[in-house]
């Protein structure tokens, strides 16, 4: 689960990383009374599931509690690369004469969590890590271990960080880091900017924070912070039925059991040059209920043009699911084509029960590449 910069914010206090002063305004008023409260020259930031807010205009300076509310009336509504502006955090502006970045993430390659420190902050972190890597000082924590004082050490050594003042402050904050990513069960933790005012002063400028799902059940309060509104409207009403359902660019919608069976149909229909509308994964079962459900998911989005079934059969046996694809299609009305590959366990008896009973609009495919072909083509 992803957090707004204003909750990891939250979370970053807790910590003990210090942080600037501010409020969440969800309108212009509010935006124009929270820079009155906090007084003095104020930055409005868009709230948004989406980094790059700066360069799409989303953040601005305000000298005035008049300035703010102008700013306030210009980002809310906004569309930051596919995400609509609802919220904003309104801060204390802060004067910047060092931009650095740390962050604090998995490294599934090496099961351990990785810290990255580097002095050239402020941008893209991909951007330092392709131009230049050896300002980028990577270091691994065993989980086991824990972290230790010289890991601090040597993240500021190693990044360059030579004024004693500062050093202190960014191992502090390190470990503090480190601390809110242990005890929120968190998946990324990142500060870009971790910013150093002009009077030496080290803190966190912006947050991204995402928390392991899985563990939400002990954060009550972490899992009370999801925007349910700011979800595509079908993911929504997908987690409402428990289907796996991932909102894409595409026409086609997808359907299949197993979630890298998925992945590869995804592959597959680009190979052939379509583009597919979801990601959809209906899991071991292909009950009539739980086709019926991702059917309603699938077609709710007015992209699609066309469906793809890819099953294969192992202990799931594709009569089983053939039923329940014919089951489905008899409870409710699709008008775009279907196309249906099935392959494995009781494949041919499943193809059988497909042609005999299926309607016009449905064709039964034996490979997933000439499924996928067909599906483009109609
Ligand atoms: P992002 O673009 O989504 O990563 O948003 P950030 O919160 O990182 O802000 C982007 C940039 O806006 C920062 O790198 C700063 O240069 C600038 N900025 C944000 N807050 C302040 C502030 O309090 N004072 C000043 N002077 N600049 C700020
Ligand atoms: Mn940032």
């Amino acid at each position: 689960m992803d957090l707004y910069e204003y909750q990891g914010k939250e979370l970053f206090a807790r910590a003990g990383i210090p942080v600037s002063e501010g409020r969440l305004a969800t309108t212009a008023e509010e935006a124009r009374a929270a820079a009155e409260e906090l007084g003095g020259q104020v930055v409005v930031k868009a709230q948004v599931l989406v980094g790059g807010r700066g360069k799409a205009g989303g953040i601005q300076l305000a000298d005035t509690p008049e300035q703010a509310e102008e700013h306030a009336a210009a980002i809310l509504g906004m569309d930051i690369r596919g995400h609509v502006v609802r919220r904003l955090w309104i801060e204390r502006a802060s004067d910047i004469a060092k931009e650095y970045y740390l962050s604090v993430t998995f490294d599934r390659g090496e099961k351990k969590p990785l810290f990255m420190l580097t002095t050239e902050g402020g941008v893209d972190i991909e951007e330092v890590a392709e131009k230049s890597p050896e300002a980028l000082a990577r270091l691994h924590v065993d989980p086991l271990e824990g972290l230790q004082p010289w890991h601090g050490r040597w993240l500021i050594f190693t990044a360059g960080i030579d004024s004693p003042s500062e050093q202190k402050q960014v191992t502090a904050i390190v470990e503090k880091l480190f601390g809110a990513f242990v005890d929120f069960d968190a998946m990324l933790c990142e500060i870009n900017p971790l910013i150093v005012t002009p009077d030496g002063e080290v803190k966190a400028l912006d947050s991204k924070f995402t928390v392991d799902d899985n563990a939400l059940y002990r954060h009550s309060d972490i899992a009370d912070m999801r925007d349910l509104e700011a979800a595509d409207p079908r993911e929504r009403l997908a987690r409402e039925k428990g289907v796996t359902y991932v909102k894409l660019d595409g026409e086609i919608g997808i359907l299949g059991n197993g979630a890298g069976l998925v992945m590869a149909t995804l592959d597959v229909i680009d190979q052939v040059g379509g583009r597919p509308a979801n990601f959809c994964d209906l899991g071991g079962g292909g009950d009539a209920q739980g086709v019926v459900e991702a059917l309603e998911v699938i077609t709710s989005d007015e992209q699609v043009n066309a469906i793809l079934f890819n099953i294969f059969g192992g202990i799931t046996r594709c009569d089983e699911v053939a039923r329940g694809i014919l089951t489905a299609l008899g409870q409710m009305e699709i008008r775009h084509p279907i196309v249906v590959r099935l392959d494995g366990t009781n494949a041919e008896e499943g193809r059988r029960l497909l042609t005999e009973a299926a309607p016009a609009n449905l064709y039964v495919e034996e490979t997933m590449l000439s499924a996928a072909e067909k599906v483009v083509s109609l």
